[in-house]
């Protein structure tokens, strides 16, 4: 049993990979990615709270490793995140991830979890919250292009919050195809596996573009994006590492999380600095338009913001109340005066 007492303030709760995944089943996943969007979009309507800075990178040649910091002015919450596209080669995967939430007034870490779960759960609710909005209402259909570690959490998440019930697959590498059929089968979506992209796309309204390959990858060529589609680009999130042609960021309209970090890692770094571009926070406030005609083309260029995992992490926190489903960790020295550091050390000799 790892419940918190008050005299335990000291131990900061622990959430493993193995408590997350219990976590998951606990809640249901279908509802936690619904919960997930709640949260998200809860958070996206007081932006204007939160400190807000593209998040920060170091790259090499064979991928990224990034912090996400934010804070709402109360808690505090960074992500540790890497992406390493040839990694998946070498039977490692291309994104893990970890994060914190911390209580400002104090300093003091509330909460550390593992994020690499998390974070394909909330790019999926983030996705399908974003999807709610901009796709269009009669949408039933998502063609998935990328079939790799986020792909079931996606079309999960379409299915939960936006209604969807066919899911078109395409995947250059056929056993990731196989893998996805298999891991959807039974989860209530037809699940239609394709031999191009071009096929997965066909009678969908929502296209989901989520590959790894660090370079200026083309997905989708232009001729293959009819009018009236919602795009959800999840693959392009690095410098250097985009999904779409061109010519298709010209002819939608683009909503983004946070246009100072997009317009480095996003498809729209192909694009002009001034090209305009709707923060989603304003969709969602009603301060700008979403979807306004049948024919408008709406792209999602989503590269992931730390707001999201500041929403997630939250999201655990109130979950593992009254739960088990925590480690209790020795993370903070806290002595007893805390002037007396040293005497602490000596003491435990
Ligand atoms: P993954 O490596 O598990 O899967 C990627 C899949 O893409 C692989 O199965 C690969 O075979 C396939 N692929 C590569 N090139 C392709 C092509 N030309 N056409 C079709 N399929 C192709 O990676 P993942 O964890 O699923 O992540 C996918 C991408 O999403 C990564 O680039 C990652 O950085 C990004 N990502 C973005 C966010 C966000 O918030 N926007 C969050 C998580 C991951």
């Amino acid at each position: 049993m790892t419940k918190l007492t008050p005299s335990d303030k000291a131990l900061v709760p622990f959430v493993s990979v193995d408590h997350m995944m219990k976590l998951i089943h606990h809640v249901g996943i279908e509802k936690m990615l619904t919960e997930l969007a709640d949260y998200i979009e809860a958070d996206f309507k007081r932006w204007q709270l939160f400190d807000k800075t593209p998040r920060i990178a170091s790259h090499s040649e064979e991928g990224v490793i990034e912090l996400m910091p934010t804070s709402d002015g109360e808690v505090y919450g960074f992500k540790y995140v890497n992406g390493h596209p040839k990694n998946t080669a070498e039977g490692l995967q291309t994104v893990t991830a970890f994060g914190l939430l911390a209580d400002v007034g104090s300093g003091y870490p509330v909460l550390l979890s593992e994020m690499t779960m998390l974070t394909a759960m909330r790019t999926a609710a983030t996705s399908a919250l974003v999807a709610r909005l901009l796709a269009p209402e009669d949408a039933k259909t998502m063609a998935m292009i990328g079939n790799g570690a986020q792909s079931e959490f996606q079309s999960l998440a379409m299915k939960a919050v936006c209604g969807i019930e066919e899911v078109r697959l395409y995947d250059t590498d056929p056993a990731a195809t196989q893998k996805c059929v298999e891991n959807l089968a039974d989860q209530g979506l037809r699940v239609v596996p394709c031999k191009t992209a071009e096929d997965a796309i066909l009678g969908a309204q929502i296209i989901t573009t989520c590959t790894a390959d660090k370079q200026y990858a083309t997905i989708l060529t232009d001729n293959m994006v009819g009018a009236g589609v919602h795009i959800n680009a999840i693959g392009g999130d690095c410098p250097g590492k985009t999904e779409l042609a061109r010519a298709i960021l010209h002819r939608s309209d683009i909503f983004v999380e946070f246009p100072e970090q997009t317009r480095i890692e996003g498809e729209i770094q192909q694009l002009a600095d001034d090209h305009s571009v709707t923060e989603i926070w304003r969709v969602l406030t009603g301060t700008a338009p979403g979807r306004t005609s049948d024919k408008q083309i709406t792209l999602f260029d989503s590269v992931g913001f730390a707001i999201e995992d500041f929403s997630a992490l939250r999201y655990v926190r109130d979950k593992i109340k009254d739960t088990d489903l925590f480690h209790p960790l020795d993370l903070l020295a806290d002595p007893d005066d805390p002037r007396d550091l040293f005497g602490m050390l000596q003491r435990a000799n």
